[in-house]
Formats: structure tokens, C-alpha cells, sequence
């Protein structure tokens, strides 16, 4: 027998989450829909006499195509046509919340009203009148507290109704929204041409597609001119004309027309007495109070960075040992392998390529799991919204929204983030232009793994002004990557701003279990992805500064220095100069490899920049991964295994070499802050933006920034006689 499907449906922050743990527990399974990146969750539920699948949809405030997350929950339900839909509404929201409802009612579907956060309006002081909404909506509505459990029996005893009875229990065709005159006369006109024409028959019903076709879904266009072309043009001619008549007579769109008699039929609704306020309704709600501070004009910004600021402190130093732990194990590993295995190409490889690739992201696990429990508690407690409110009219200037503040962060924006989930966190943004402008600047920010070079490099040349040097270039990014999402809504990306009103869900207290989840889901993205994809590249990089190695005669030549040594020192004196001339032979090996080549070959156009060929070598490493810039630089400068050794001496010697001074050291900086994205984040960018193409064009488009800059500063200082 086909198992029962149920979808949950619903606004983001209303609880779906919570409620989908509580009805399917641990039966859990995460998968992708097909060819997009949205996460499909499903879950199953068994009780009350009989089991389902639960299908949690992408949390949407609408099923227009703005977003692949209302694309995905749109074909879902036209699909699969699930046997119910638990629409799971804040009753503490009911007028934003219901317009979703009443466009899943347009679709025709069974529904069951999950009224949640019934425990939020009480303690606002306002009633709902559940029965009366009902009968109003003309579906089955049950009040739930998805945080404690209560009414979920209820809940599902009412679905399962539905299920068994779907006409008796819930009937959708109750509702009619009407849309003004206008819309209403041609809403009819095409909705019998398309039901003549059986047009779209098995997915939609005939007044829902009419309606999306005035509204100018192009989505759904596209595929009506797919199936019916003829009738397309003939509906979207119809539409334009409406369209045009509306902003001749109201000047407003269809769409917006829409968007106002839907949100018309709510408030009717909530107006027939099913909201009543026990306290007067001008009172200050506790969320407004807290508002009055924390997004004041002067206090709200002094706070915002206070509270960064905080996230910084807290997760640099809360994470300084457990980090020190995943080190110590890989470095002890190393170590083992290093004194049991043969010397040879496959040791190299394991300890070179393998442990020092994964390593380096497993090592940052800490860290990153820290900064996202702590973005969890700002997120979820509702203060991230605030901050994204205050930096909207800032974004706004740049051609961004005010939720891309949250990719940024997530990248790097205070400091120590990782673009991967900064990419992933885009998901948010509803216009696909800005958000395509955001998903191509926040590689700009400065990660956790950029933070060792500038270390090294700040604290090589600029000791004296550490904190100032690091700061300037967190600040830096954020102008780059601002100025440069600003040069893209203005060529590639142009396009009007979304008309999409910032909304402030009220302050909650975030529960642990919420919080660990949130953690939990975005740091594995960062493992799954980073750490599949790491190991390959790092191979691969592995092999390129390996092979093909020393020339048999510079070989030769340095085994007989090498018998030379062992004939002629003693004891710890021999130890000494076998380790120096080991780093020696490694450096020259390096230079033979072909990323060594390709370094020297470079050099051709780096000059320009003030880079030598150990630093281009460097920065080759940094594409597969920002970590190994460190690393590679002191291999290329002959000092071992920095890495695991004593960076204060890299720094030193790169101070007294001659190949380095303060400018090189700034041009090298600005370029390596600002180039290609690592190799991660690209394949996240091509998978998030749907091609390669994009891809592509993020590495052309961010070398060719860090280029110029890097050449400015050099070629400026070296004028200014630097
Ligand atoms: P989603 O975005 O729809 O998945 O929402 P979540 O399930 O993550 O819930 C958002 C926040 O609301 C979390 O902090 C939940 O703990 C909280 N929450 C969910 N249901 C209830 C409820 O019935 N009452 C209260 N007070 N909080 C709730
Ligand atoms: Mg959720």
C-alpha cells in the first residue's frame, strides 16, 4: 500500500520545525529535491491509529516563484498532491500568516490549520476565537503549542479525518477571494478558457493558473507556453491589457492589486470578532518594548556592534582549545605515521595530502560550530532580524537586502566565518538578483581560514599596529564586497530593488534543543560539503607540488651533500644540519613541481604586483584551500613543517628576506583577502546559482578586484618611493 503523504506548509519561524520533530521524532530523513539545493525533510508519523509520511516544505510566505523555496513547495503540492496539508500558522501573526493559507486554499488542497504558538497570543492578551475561523476559512482549524506538545493529538486526529473524508471535513471551495472588478470579470473569462482546454489540468485548478498568469507568474508562464502557446500569448495579452488598465486607473500592478485583496479577505476575516484583545490594542507589546532600545536610531547600531563584537570575542576564545585538541590528535597521527610508515611517495601522500587537507577543516569544526550557536541564539531569539532591519537602508544603497547581512556574517563578516555556509545562508533572499550580488560577494569576507596569513604577514611586518592592521581589514572586506555587489546590480545583475517589507518577528527565548539543531544542520553542510570536495583537492594539490620532482642531477647532488654531512658532523651538530638540508632539498623540490612551474611562469604578471614565485606558489595552494597559503610559503621559503612547527620563525625570516617588504607584504594581503574563492566555495556557488557558469565568473570577477587592488597599492607605493 502507498503510504499516507502529508505536507507541512508554512511561513519561516512558525514553528514548522518544532512541530515536524515533535509528530516524527527520530524518524527522520534529509534528502535534496531534485536539481535544486533546497533540503527536502521528510519524517513519519505513527499514532492515533495510523501513519504517514510528513513531508516539511521549505518555510515560504507565499507561493509565488520568487524563491527556489516557493518554487519547491509550490511543485510539491501540484505533484504530489499530498493526501493533506498541515498549514502551521502563528497565531501570534494570524494577518501575515494567513495569506499563505489563502493561497493554499486557491489550490484547491485539503487543509488542516495547525493554529500555533496559541501559548505566545495568551500571553499577549488576545483571544482567537478558533471555531469561528474555521467556519470563516472554511477548513478544520486546530490550536497547538508545538513546543510542548499540546493539542498535537488533536491535531492529528483532525487530519486524519481529512484524509479519510476529504470533502466532509474541509472544503476549500468554500472561499472565493474576490479580487475588484476588474480582475474578477477576466479572472472568469480565462478561467473557463483554461478549463476548456483542459490546460494544465492534472497539476492546477483552472482559476488558480488564470490568476497566476495576472499576476505574472513567469514560471508558471513558461510552462504554459510549453504546452498551449497560442493560448499563452492569448492570456498574457489579456493580462497585459488588465494590467495596463489598473495603472492607468489606480496606478498599481496586478500583482499588487492581488496582494491587497488577499490581505482585504484576511483582515475581513479577523475583524468578524475572531481576534479579541483583552488588553486595549495600543498597548506596547513586551517585543515592541524591547524594540524601543534595541532598534533605536543611536542605540540600536551601538548595541548591534556590541553584540557582535560579543559573538567574536566569545567564539575566538571559547574555541582557542578545543580547536588546540583537533590539532594536537591530527598532529600526533602525523607524527605516527611519520616514524611507522616507510619514507616514500605513499607516506607523503597520506601526511601531506590526506591529514594536513582534512585536517585543516576538521580542525575548524570548533570554531565554527561555536560562531554558529552563537548566530543560532541571535537568530532564533529574533534579534538577527533587528539587525538585518537596521542594515537594510545601508544594503539598500549597495543593491542588497537587508537579509544578506546574515551571509556575511556567516562568512566571515566579524571574522573567523566560512564562505560555505555563507553561501547556503542566501538561500534566504527572495530576489533572485540580489541575491545572486550577494552570493558573489560574501567570498570577499575575511574566513577563519584567510585569519592565519594575515596573522603571519601582519605580524611579520606591521607588528606594531596588529589590532589596527586586522581591523582595517575586516572593515575593508566589507566596503570591497559591498562596492563590488553595488558594481554588479549595476551591469550583470541590474534590476529594480524587491519590494519586500523587512518584518520583526517578536522576541522569543530561544530553547536549547531549537538552538542545537540550527548548529547542528549548518554545521555539517560545512563538513559534508567541505569535506568531501577538501579531500579530492587536496590530493590533487598534493600531487601537483610532488610531482614531478627534483631533476636527477640537483638529486644527486644533494645525496652526496647529505654523505657529506653524515661523514662529517657528529651527534646533534649532524641532526641540525640533516634538518636544514632536508628543508633545502623539500624547497628546491618545490620549486621543480609544477606547481612550482606554474609559480615561476607567473611571475611573468605578478611583478606587477610585487609577487615572486614562492608567493604565487602559495597562492595556488590557497584556491584549493586558504590554509595551505601558510603552510606552502614556509615549504617554499625551505623552513620544514611550519605547520605543525613555529610560524614566529616563517614570520621572522620573511622579514629579513629580501624577496618581502612592508609593500609586498600589503599587495600580497589585499590580493589573497580578495582572489578567487577557495575551490569549495566555488562548487557551493555553482551548485547555489544552478551553473558553472556563475562559478566561473566569481573566480574572473574576484581575481580580476584583488588584482587591481594589489596593483594599485604596490604600484602607488613603490611612486610614493616605499
Ligand atoms: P520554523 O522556522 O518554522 O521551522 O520555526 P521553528 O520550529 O524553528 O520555531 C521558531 C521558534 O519558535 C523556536 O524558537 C521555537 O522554539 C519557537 N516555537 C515553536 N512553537 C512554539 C510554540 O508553540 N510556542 C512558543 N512559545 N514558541 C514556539
Ligand atoms: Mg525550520
Amino acid at each position: 500500500m502507498q503510504p499516507i503523504v502529508l505536507a507541512l506548509a508554512g511561513n519561516p519561524n512558525a514553528g514548522k520545525t518544532t512541530l515536524f520533530n515533535a509528530l516524527t521524532g527520530a524518524r527522520q530523513h534529509v534528502g535534496n529535491y531534485p536539481g535544486v539545493t533546497v533540503e527536502r525533510k521528510e519524517g513519519e508519523y505513527r499514532g492515533n491509529g495510523f501513519s504517514a509520511v510528513i513531508v516539511d516544505l521549505p518555510g515560504t510566505y507565499s507561493l509565488t516563484a520568487y524563491s527556489e523555496e516557493e518554487v519547491v513547495a509550490r511543485d510539491f503540492l501540484a505533484l504530489e498532491k499530498p493526501a493533506a496539508v498541515i498549514n502551521i500558522v502563528d497565531a501570534a501573526n494570524l494577518e501575515r500568516n494567513l495569506y499563505l493559507t489563502c493561497q493554499l486554499l486557491e489550490l484547491k488542497l485539503p487543509i488542516v490549520v495547525a493554529l500555533n504558538m496559541m501559548d505566545v497570543a495568551r500571553d499577549r492578551g488576545m483571544t482567537i476565537d478558533v471555531d469561528k475561523l474555521a467556519t470563516l476559512l472554511g477548513v478544520p482549524v486546530v490550536p497547538i503549542i508545538a513546543r510542548s506538545g499540546q493539542g498535537l493529538d488533536r491535531l492529528m486526529q483532525t487530519v486524519k479525518k481529512v484524509v479519510e473524508q476529504p470533502a466532509a471535513a474541509s472544503d476549500p471551495d468554500k472561499i472565493r477571494i474576490s479580487y475588484g472588478d476588474d480582475i474578477d470579470r477576466i479572472l472568469l473569462d480565462m478561467t473557463s478558457r483554461i478549463r476548456e482546454q483542459g490546460l494544465l489540468a492534472d497539476k492546477y485548478p483552472p482559476r488558480w493558473v488564470a490568476l497566476k498568469v495576472i499576476e505574472n507568474d513567469e514560471t508558471l508562464l513558461g510552462e504554459i507556453e510549453e504546452r498551449a502557446p497560442e493560448l499563452a500569448a492569448e492570456l498574457k495579452s489579456e493580462a497585459d491589457r488588465v494590467n495596463d488598465h489598473l495603472v492607468k486607473t489606480y496606478d498599481t500592478y496586478s500583482e499588487a492589486v492581488i496582494a491587497d485583496h488577499r490581505y482585504g479577505f484576511i483582515k475581513g476575516i479577523l475583524k468578524r470578532g475572531v481576534i479579541t484583545h483583552r488588553y486595549d490594542e495600543n498597548r506596547l507589546y513586551t517585543s515592541d518594548r524591547i524594540d524601543k532600545v534595541l532598534t533605536n536610531r543611536f542605540a540600536g547600531p551601538v548595541i548591534m556592534l556590541g553584540v557582535l563584537y560579543t559573538i567574536y570575542y566569545v567564539t575566538f576564545s571559547l574555541s582557542a582549545l578545543p580547536v588546540s585538541w583537533v590539532e594536537s590528535f591530527f598532529n600526533g597521527l602525523s607524527g605516527l605515521l611519520n616514524s611507522s610508515l616507510p619514507d616514500g611517495a605513499l607516506k607523503s601522500l597520506l601526511i601531506s595530502g590526506i591529514i594536513n587537507g582534512v585536517g585543516g577543516v576538521l580542525g575548524f569544526i570548533p570554531l565554527i560550530m561555536l560562531m554558529f550557536f552563537c548566530i543560532a541564539i541571535i537568530e532564533d531569539s529574533g534579534y538577527l532580524a533587528r539587525v538585518s532591519f537596521m542594515m537594510d537602508r545601508i544594503f539598500r544603497i549597495f543593491g542588497l537586502h537587508g537579509s544578506s547581512v546574515m551571509a556575511y556574517i556567516v562568512s566571515g563578516g566579524i571574522a573567523g566565518g566560512c564562505a560555505v555556509p555563507g553561501v547556503m545562508a542566501t538561500r534566504t533572499l527572495r530576489s533572485p538578483k540580489e541575491r545572486m550580488a550577494t552570493l558573489l560577494t560574501v567570498p570577499f569576507m575575511n574566513c577563519g581560514a584567510k585569519l592565519p596569513i594575515l596573522a603571519l604577514l601582519i605580524g611579520a611586518f606591521f607588528a606594531d599596529h596588529r589590532s589596527l592592521y586586522m581591523f582595517g581589514f575586516t572593515l575593508l572586506s566589507w566596503v570591497i564586497a559591498l562596492v563590488a555587489a553595488k558594481i554588479l546590480r549595476l551591469t550583470v545583475l541590474r534590476g529594480a530593488p524587491t519590494p519586500f517589507v523587512m518584518e520583526l518577528p517578536p522576541y522569543r527565548f530561544p530553547t536549547f534543543k531549537g538552538l542545537a539543531i540550527h548548529t547542528w544542520e549548518r554545521t555539517w553542510q560545512y563538513i559534508k560539503k567541505a569535506g568531501t570536495v577538501i579531500l579530492a583537492i587536496s590530493i590533487l594539490l598534493w600531487a601537483m607540488m610532488t610531482y614531478p620532482g627534483l631533476p636527477p642531477d640537483q638529486a644527486a647532488r644533494f645525496d652526496r651533500e647529505r654523505n657529506r654531512i653524515v661523514e662529517q658532523y657528529r651527534g646533534e651538530k649532524k641532526e641540525l644540519q640533516l634538518k636544514m638540508l632536508e628543508s633545502r632539498r623539500e624547497a628546491a623540490a618545490l620549486r621543480a613541481s609544477a606547481a612550482g612551474r606554474l609559480g615561476v611562469a607567473l611571475e611573468k604578471v605578478t611583478w606587477l604586483c610585487g609577487f615572486k614565485w614562492r608567493t604565487n606558489i602559495a597562492l595556488i595552494g590557497g584556491f584549493a584551500a586558504k590554509e595551505v597559503v601558510v603552510s606552502t610559503l614556509g615549504t617554499a621559503y625551505s623552513m620544514g613543517q611550519v605547520d605543525t612547527g613555529d610560524p614566529v620563525s616563517l614570520s621572522r625570516r620573511l622579514a629579513r628576506d629580501p624577496d618581502w617588504n612592508p609593500l609586498v607584504a600589503l599587495s600580497t594581503l589585499l590580493f589573497m583577502v580578495f582572489y578567487a574563492p577557495c575551490f569549495v566555495t566555488v562548487v557551493c556557488i555553482a551548485r547555489e546559482s544552478g551553473s558553472w557558469k556563475w562559478a566561473f565568473f566569481s573566480i574572473a570577477y574576484s581575481t580580476t578586484i584583488a588584482f587591481l587592488l594589489a596593483l594599485m597599492v604596490y604600484q602607488g607605493g613603490r611612486l610614493l618611493g616605499f
